[in-house]
């Protein structure tokens, strides 16, 4: 396609975070300086690496980010007991488990024991079922990025075909239910897929969420749709064939730049959105 739409997730996060700021000074002067609490648990090191990113960028636009590192013998009944503190404790707004955690450790049970109010990561089963009923205050970071790209873009979902391919429960399936609530219509594709390049040919809008590098293909794509990549494998490649994808695509997000960086800013959104709602109440 000529004149393909370069979905530019570096520009979208960057306004993101300029209007954040600018939130973050008032509710500072209202002495609530909106604070995140991230938990890693073990020396993951790119979990490591996410986790201080995310650290940064609450830094950088006034935000508290508050890292508590737990040892990777860490027990769940440990975990869920830093979680509970951080429950407790009212200058915390928003708290974010990095995923995954070591493998003794119920990953389930550590995510359902953050309350509804702090779960700005979407990851409880009650933030989920709101995400999919369509009143969910706070979605999962990566599918409300995906979202929210869209719609700086101005680009229409209503009635279209969207094929999102995987269905993790922080990413695939909650994407697809956003989509859903917004009148397209969806089909969610898996490892079990039968003819999946067949099926990716119909979709107007492709969400690639696979976790393989340069998974779709070019010969996959109809001309013309709109593909919002969220993978991120090893060497900064996403889980489009960049190259091939774009000469079929209207519109596509690059990796890196695309989803990623407005991945980070939802993340501050929601955390800012949840301390905001701490100085409504005190103001009654
Ligand atoms: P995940 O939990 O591993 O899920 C991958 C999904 O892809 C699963 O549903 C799986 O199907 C499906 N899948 C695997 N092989 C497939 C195949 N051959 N055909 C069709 N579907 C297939 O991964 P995730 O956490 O959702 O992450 C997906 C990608 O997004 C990764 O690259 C990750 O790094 C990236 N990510 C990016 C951000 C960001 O901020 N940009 C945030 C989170 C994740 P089954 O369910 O059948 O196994």
């Amino acid at each position: 396609m000529e004149n393909v739409l370069i979905l530019d997730g570096s520009k979208v996060a960057s306004e993101i975070k300029d209007q954040l700021q600018k939130k973050v000074e008032v509710l500072t002067e209202k002495g609530i300086v909106p604070c995140l609490a991230t938990i890693l648990v073990g020396d993951d090191p790119s979990s490591a690496t996410y986790v201080k990113m995310k650290g940064n960028a609450c830094k950088r636009i006034g935000m508290i980010s508050k890292r508590i590192d737990l040892p990777k013998e860490t027990t769940t009944e440990e975990l869920l007991n830093v979680i509970h503190e951080l429950n407790d404790d009212e200058n915390i707004h928003g708290i974010l488990l990095q995923h995954p955690v070591p493998a003794q450790i119920d990953e389930r049970a550590a995510f359902e024991a953050i309350s509804i109010e702090k779960d700005v990561d979407g990851v409880t089963s009650l933030g989920f079922g709101q995400t999919a009923l369509g009143f969910g205050e706070y979605p999962s970071c990566t599918p409300a990025a995906i979202i929210e790209i869209i719609d700086y873009y101005n680009l229409p979902i209503e009635g279209k075909h969207a094929v999102v391919i995987g269905r993790s429960p922080i990413l695939g399936k909650p994407v697809s239910m956003m989509l859903l609530n917004r009148n397209a219509t969806v089909t969610t594709c898996h490892s079990r897929t039968q003819n999946l390049p067949q099926i990716v040919k119909q979709a107007d809008i492709i969400v690639a969420a696979v976790g393989k590098a340069n998974f779709v293909q070019g010969d996959w794509v109809k001309e013309g749709a709109v593909i919002l990549d969220a993978g991120y494998n090893e060497g900064n490649v996403g889980d489009v064939d960049y190259d091939a994808c774009f000469a079929k695509a209207s519109a596509i997000t690059p990796v890196p730049g695309g989803v990623g960086p407005v991945t980070i800013s939802m993340l501050l959104k929601q955390t800012v959105a949840a301390a905001e709602k701490i100085s409504v109440k005190t103001q009654l």
